[in-house]
Formats: C-alpha cells, sequence, structure tokens
C-alpha cells in the first residue's frame, strides 16, 4: 500500500504543472472540493493534487512522478460513479481524463470507433448516427459520462438488456500501468479482431480504475435499430408489473429495454417534466422493441396479452418518434428528479432472479417502513437490476446512519435470493464489507493475484473493492446504525 507523501505539496504540485501546464493541476482547497466524492456523497476525501492531462505521454510523465513519489494514484472520468470508485481514501493525484475527449477516428466501412477515454458516451453515438450507426451501450448517465469510466466499470444501460453491455462493445484498449508501462489490451485499431492468447481486455473491463489509466479505446459500433415500439404499460401494483417482466422474458421475448417506475419516482418525474404519466399508477414499465418491423408486429401481441393477463390498467403505445424521445428522457433523467423529494439520496445497485423481483420489490417496501424513509424505485426490470434510491438528509445524523443500515439490508437480500450486489455501479468504497458475503477467500485471493499482474504495489485506486481496505475517518460503519 502506498506510504504517506514524503515531499511538500507544493514541490509536487511545480513538478506536475512543468508535465502538463499550468492549467492543468488544481491543489488548493477549493478547487479540490469538486474532486472529494463522486456520486456516492456518504463518504468524503480530497485528493492531494487533480491533475488534467492531454496526451498520453503527460499520463506517462504523471505516472512516473507518482512512482518515483510512492504516491497514491486516482483515475477519474466524469465523476459520476455511484458507489464511491473515485474516492482518494488515502490522498494521493487525482488522473482525470476529462480533457482527452477526442474522437478520433471513425471508421464507418468497419463500424468501429477510437476515441480518446475522456471521450463522453453520448458524443458517440452523436457522430455515428448520421451513418445509421450507435454505440449500444447507454447508462443513462451517458451525456456526463466517460467512455474509460464506462470501461472501468463495465456499465450497461437501459438497452444493454438485449444489446450487451461495454465488454460486448470495446473491442481494445491502451493503458498506461502504474510503473508507466503503456499497453493495448485486445484489437488494436489497424489490425484485425481475432487478437490470439489470453483475454486481458476483457480481464481488465471492470477493473474499478484498479489496474491503470486507460487512455484510448477501440470500439464497435452497431447499426442503429429500423424501428421501435414502445409501450408504457401502467400496473395498480408492484407486484403485477414484476410478474409482467418475468413472463415477458419467460415467453422468449427480450426487448431492447425493459424499465420499471414506481409511484413515488412516476410522481416526481411528473412533477419534474409534465410527460403525463398517470399519478395514480402503482408502478409502471417501459417496455421497447427495436429491430425490423414484422418482428416488432409479432412480438407486440404478445406483450399487450401479458401486460392484461397480469392486470395492466391501460397499456400506451408511444405514438411518435417525438413522444417517446420524451419518455426516455424522462427516464433517464430519474435521479435529477430525486432534488424534488429528498436533500440527498444514495443509489442502491443490486441484482436479484428475475423471477424474485416481486419478492426484492416488497422487502424494499417492508425495509422503507422499517427504517422510516422512503426509497423510490426506479430500475432495469428486464436485468433484474434494482435501483432503490434511498432518501435522507444527511443533516440528521440518524437517518444517515438509516439510510446505511437500510442500503446494507437491502444487498443482504438480494445475496439471499440469489443474486448479487453490483449490477453496473461496482464495488467501490460502497460495498466492500458485502465482498467476503458473496466469494470466497479463495474467489479473492485469485482477484487480487489478477490485480497485482497489473499494478504490484497496489498504488492505482487503493483501498477499494477488497475487505481490509482502508476506510474514510468519517464513514460511518454498520454497527452504529443497529445501536
Ligand atoms: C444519473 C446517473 C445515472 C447512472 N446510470 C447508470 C446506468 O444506467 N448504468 C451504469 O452502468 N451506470 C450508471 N451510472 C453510474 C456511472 O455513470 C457509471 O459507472 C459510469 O461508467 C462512470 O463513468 P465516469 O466517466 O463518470 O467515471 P468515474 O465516475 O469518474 O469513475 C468510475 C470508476 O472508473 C474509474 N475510471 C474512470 N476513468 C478511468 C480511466 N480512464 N481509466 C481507468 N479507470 C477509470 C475510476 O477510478 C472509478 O473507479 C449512473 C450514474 C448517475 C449519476
Amino acid at each position: 500500500m502506498p506510504a504517506a507523501p514524503q515531499f511538500a505539496i507544493s514541490d509536487l504540485v511545480r513538478e506536475l504543472r512543468a508535465i502538463v501546464g499550468p492549467d492543468g493541476v488544481l491543489a488548493s482547497e477549493s478547487e479540490l472540493l469538486a474532486y472529494e466524492c463522486d456520486g456516492y456523497t456518504l463518504q468524503r476525501n480530497p485528493p492531494t493534487a487533480v491533475v488534467l492531462p492531454r496526451t498520453t505521454e503527460q499520463v506517462v510523465a504523471v505516472v512516473n512522478l507518482c512512482r518515483r513519489e510512492n504516491l497514491p494514484i486516482i483515475p477519474r472520468g466524469a465523476g459520476t460513479s455511484l458507489s464511491g470508485g473515485v474516492l482518494a481514501v488515502d490522498g494521493g493525484v487525482m488522473i482525470t481524463l476529462t480533457r482527452m475527449n477526442r474522437l478520433l477516428h471513425l471508421d464507418v466501412r468497419n463500424r468501429r470507433v477510437l476515441v480518446e477515454a475522456g471521450c463522453v458516451n453520448a458524443w458517440v453515438t452523436r457522430e455515428a448516427s448520421p451513418f445509421g450507426l450507435c454505440y449500444a451501450p447507454d447508462p443513462s448517465s451517458q451525456p456526463a459520462c466517460t467512455i474509460g469510466g464506462n470501461i472501468a466499470t463495465n456499465s450497461g444501460g437501459p438497452h444493454t438488456l438485449k444489446h450487451g453491455v461495454t465488454t460486448n462493445h470495446v473491442l481494445g484498449f491502451e493503458i498506461v500501468l502504474p510503473d508507466g508501462q503503456v499497453h493495448w489490451l485486445g484489437a488494436t485499431p489497424d489490425g484485425c479482431e481475432d487478437v490470439e492468447g489470453y483475454d486481458l481486455r476483457g480481464a481488465a473491463i471492470g477493473c474499478e480504475g484498479m489496474f491503470g489509466i486507460v487512455t484510448r479505446a477501440l470500439l464497435r459500433l452497431t447499426p442503429a435499430a429500423v424501428a421501435h415500439k414502445t409501450f408504457l404499460g401502467v400496473f395498480d401494483t408492484v407486484d403485477e408489473a414484476s410478474q409482467t417482466v418475468s413472463d415477458i422474458i419467460a415467453a422468449g421475448i427480450v426487448p431492447g429495454a425493459l424499465e420499471m417506475m414506481d409511484q413515488l419516482i412516476t410522481r416526481a418525474l411528473e412533477e419534474a417534466y409534465h410527460f403525463g404519466f398517470p399519478l395514480d399508477a402503482g408502478a409502471l414499465l417501459i417496455i421497447e422493441l427495436d429491430g425490423l418491423p414484422d418482428g416488432i408486429a409479432a412480438q407486440s401481441t404478445v406483450i399487450e396479452a401479458i401486460c392484461h393477463r397480469n392486470g395492466a390498467r391501460e397499456v400506451r403505445v408511444a405514438k411518435d418518434d417525438a413522444e417517446r424521445a420524451a419518455l426516455w428522457k424522462c427516464r433517464k433523467r430519474a435521479f435529477g428528479a430525486i432534488g424534488r423529494l429528498s436533500p440527498n439520496y444514495v443509489t442502491q445497485d443490486g441484482v436479484v432472479p428475475r423471477s424474485q423481483l416481486p419478492v426484492i420489490m416488497r422487502f424494499i417496501r417492508e425495509t422503507s417502513e422499517r427504517c422510516g424513509l422512503r426509497i423510490p424505485n426506479v430500475f432495469h426490470a428486464g436485468d433484474g437490476n434494482i435501483h432503490p434510491l434511498i432518501l435522507y438528509d444527511e443533516r440528521d445524523p440518524g437517518q444517515v446512519q438509516r439510510a446505511l443500515a437500510a442500503g446494507h439490508d437491502i444487498l443482504d437480500k438480494c445475496i439471499e435470493l440469489g443474486g448479487s450486489v453490483t449490477g453496473e455501479h461496482g464495488i467501490g468504497v460502497e460495498k466492500i464489507d458485502f465482498m467476503a458475503k458473496q466469494f470466497s477467500t479463495d474467489d479473492l485471493d485469485a482477484m487480487r493475484t489478477l490485480r497485482r499482474v497489473f499494478d504490484p504495489e497496489q498504488r492505482c485506486n487503493p483501498h477499494k473493492m477488497f475487505p481490509g481496505s482502508k476506510r474514510c475517518a468519517d464513514f460511518a460503519p454498520r454497527k452504529q446504525a443497529a445501536a
């Protein structure tokens, strides 16, 4: 583990400025405030300095400086992580890729695109769409999050149910290892896509910034769907909507997207965006079919029948592209609407087998009543990937404790139901305690061994993921919640 810095911060800043220029280093208290946490705000700690490189060479020079001084390195994209993945637990140099954001080469013929790691996810589809192509992984944070962050967390999104998550669409990438070496993993931009040997590309996707800094990536582009049909299923209860999700998949239909929203989040969304959602519905399902028109027509009949069999009071169809876009805008901005309900919230990210959705949704309701905190839900139901949003007010320490306790109870239940403690947001600092519950000691040792292949000194994004990691001093541990 990294030792405390041995030399003055002013010397560090001077040397970093010599590498990236005077405007590429942030080190004052006020500048570092924006970097003391990501979307998981329950733990905070500023890095020693933030550096904003513009080239891979600059990243290498910064990494070599950190190696010389035995400083932690924290890779960062847009900071939209919801699990504390970019928390500088022990200070260190935060390497932020947001200035390396260019789309370098769009290869329409081969359906590939080369981007810098700080390129924003949504920009890729924006540039590819005039050619009938898209970049399929579409996290709801896509107007902000970066390709580097997506690779580090193996991001999913509403449409990855059918089209696959990040690892299915990243052909290869450049990574700067913590010892300053630069490697390409997987297909190179000028090579063929079949790479022999171990799939180190696959091994490094989802490493949560603990293997090195991703600087460029070669992405697969997918033909955009010829047609869409988007349904809004209106149900009186969450149980009916959950059963519908289970039945659609059991019928052999994999929609492009299958998302659920409960009453609390629907009301907040309606107040914020005025879509026309029914405010008295217990739950809404967004079901989107995509592909060729003939296939969509056949599947539509089955979907509508399943919805009605499970008690849907209404199944609306988006009447045109504008209405479809408005519906997705609401869904993808759902977390933003939470500000209308509460000053703070923590987003949980668990997975259960789809057949267990009614059980986990009931459990969340009971947990909400037990903890005295409201917990709206908006999530990737087709994947069984729940996102309960636990609302609290950080000015009330009791609420903070109860929010933490509620999150723990829900994740414990996910494991008990045969699921997992993360579907897409990663472990970060938030879910370290669950690793030993979900994995055996042998599993964890194997993961640590793999990490040491890339980062023998464990200086890259330290104190994440593994049990025994250091915590921030202000972290409120679970056992206090029970006291
Ligand atoms: C409103 C909202 C909606 C969201 N919806 C989704 C969703 O639908 N699906 C989903 O999967 N996630 C979602 N997220 C979570 C988050 O957006 C994703 O995890 C995203 O991939 C993070 O990208 P980022 O650029 O913000 O990375 P950061 O938050 O900056 O970093 C995330 C992790 O990646 C590492 N990292 C970042 N850049 C690099 C790099 N260049 N090299 C190596 N490591 C790096 C960091 O060290 C950290 O561990 C959502 C978040 C918000 C706030």
